[in-house]
Parts: structure tokens; sequence; C-alpha cells
């Protein structure tokens, strides 16, 4: 596997699809994220669940991250005022040089870092916890957003909401699936007023049915992303999805 994902970097294996992010109202497109996927010779399209956390574990994560975060931030820059959303995980943060790179790829891309968001993914602990607040802390001084994934599943608990300084929390899907019950619709409602006190936003994320929209637009949510709105689609597909002039 180590290998074989080595030589898919080197041999333009992976690339990025992009989801459309929507308003709460489910019709402006606000962001898209870029989200990794392999097309192994023989062995078709992997999806990242299948080779990140491997990446995470192999030492291959920090080439990962720089090729994800470089071919999006070139595809974006010619989307207009289209922001773009990039997953980055918490050991990614045990790179000193992480924010300084981000900075340079998008400076070089031409991407202005009001348009980039980063998604902090829940799939690893932070080795150090105030080394990452001091680079959240820093990417946001230089204008970007930074979004704390997957909220409710593994590490990212409503504790780190408190602890990381972010713009922005994501609601997992495994959590927005529960807003249809009047339980779930309370937890929710819950968590996203323990948010707003804390002055961050929420995106709710797989949410596949009008009922879903419907209770999590009255649960506060500002921003949703699934399956009923798009699903992962081209660069081309999304710039005609989102109705851009391309420059
Ligand atoms: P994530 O960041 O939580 O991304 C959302 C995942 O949910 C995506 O799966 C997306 O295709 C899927 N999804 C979106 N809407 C719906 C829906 O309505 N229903 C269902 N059933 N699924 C939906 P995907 O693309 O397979 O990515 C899985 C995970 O892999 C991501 O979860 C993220 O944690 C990780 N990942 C993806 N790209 C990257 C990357 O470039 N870097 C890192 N570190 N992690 C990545
Ligand atoms: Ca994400």
């Amino acid at each position: 596997m180590h290998t074989a994902l080595s030589m898919a970097l080197k041999q333009g294996e992976l690339f990025a699809l992009y989801q459309p992010q929507l308003a709460i109202d489910g019709l402006h497109v606000v962001c898209a994220e870029a989200l990794l996927r392999w097309q192994r010779p023989g062995m078709g399209l992997i999806n990242p669940d299948d080779f990140v956390p491997f990446a995470e574990h192999n030492a291959l994560i920090d080439e990962l991250g720089s090729f994800i975060l470089e071919r999006a931030c070139q595809t974006a820059a010619d989307w207009g005022d289209l922001p773009v959303s990039i997953n980055v995980s918490p050991l990614q943060f045990a790179q000193a040089g992480l924010v300084d790179s981000i900075f340079e790829v998008a400076r070089r891309a031409g991407l202005p870092l009001s348009r980039l968001e980063i998604e902090i993914t829940e799939t690893a602990p932070f080795a150090d916890l105030a080394a990452a607040r001091a680079m959240i802390e820093r990417l946001r001084a230089h204008g970007v957003t930074v979004s704390l994934d997957d909220l409710g599943s593994g590490y990212a608990t409503t504790c780190l909401m408190r602890d990381l300084p972010v713009d922005r929390v994501k609601l997992a899907k495994s959590i927005v699936d529960l807003v249809v019950t009047s339980a779930g619709a309370e937890g929710i409602a819950k968590i996203v007023a323990q948010a707003r006190e804390l002055g961050l936003n929420v995106t709710a994320e797989g949410v596949e049915t009008a009922e879903q929209l419907a209770r999590l637009k009255a649960c506060g949510c500002d921003r949703v992303q699934g399956f009923l709105f798009a699903r992962p689609m081209s660069a081309g597909e999304l710039s005609t999805f989102a109705g851009l002039t391309l420059g």
C-alpha cells in the first residue's frame, strides 16, 4: 500500500472531486469542498476512507496534503468569488511549516486567502493542541476560514469546539441523520446554540432529504452539504453547477 500510494502521487492517479456547500436556503452555492479520489489501475476508484487513514499512519499524509492543497488552490483560482474548502488532518499540524506552505501554495496559485477554507478532519488527535491553536489563529489572521469537521463523531467533540479558535463547525452525517426525531432535533438545536454562543457558524453535512433540510434550518444551521443538492463532481461540473463564469 505504501509503495502503491507513493507511486500514485507521482504518477497522477490521485485527483479531487468537488462537492458544493450551500446556504441554508438550499439554493446558493457558497463554497465547494475538495475530496480526494484515487483511480488505482486494475482496482477502480478508491474512496479516501480507504487510504487517508493509511497515509496518516504511514508518514504519507503530508505529501497527500500538499498534493490536494496545490491541486485545489490551482483549480479554485478560476472560480470567480467562490471559496474552496480543503480537508487537513490534525496530524499535518505537527508539521511546523504547515501554515507557511498553505500561504505559499495559495499565493502561487493566485487564490486570495479569503477564498480558502480549511476543514480540520476528525480522523486523529492533535499531538500538540497549543501549537495547533496558534497555527489556526495565524491562518485566520490572514483571512483563511477554519472549520472543525465531523462534529459529534470521533475526536471532534464539543470540547474541541471550545478549545480551538475556529470559525465554523460541521455536524457529522451520523448526527444530521438524527434530526428527523424529536430528541435528535433537540440535541442538534442545543449544539447549534452552544456553537452560536461561541460565535461559530454551523454546517450540516450528509443532508439527503427535504425534511432534514427544513429541520436543520429550524435548528439554526446556516450551511448545508449533501446528496439532496449535489454529489461530489469534477471541477468542470462544479463550475456549471455553481453557475460560474470562468475567466
Ligand atoms: P468528510 O470531510 O466528512 O467529507 C464528507 C464525506 O461525506 C465525503 O465522502 C462525501 O462524499 C460524503 N457525503 C457528502 N454528502 C453526503 C450525503 O448526502 N450522503 C452520504 N452518504 N455521504 C455524503 P468521501 O469523499 O468519501 O470522503 C470521506 C472522508 O475522507 C472525508 O470526510 C474526509 O475526512 C476524508 N478526506 C477526503 N479528502 C481528503 C483530503 O484531501 N485530505 C484529508 N486529510 N482527508 C480527506
Ligand atoms: Ca470535510
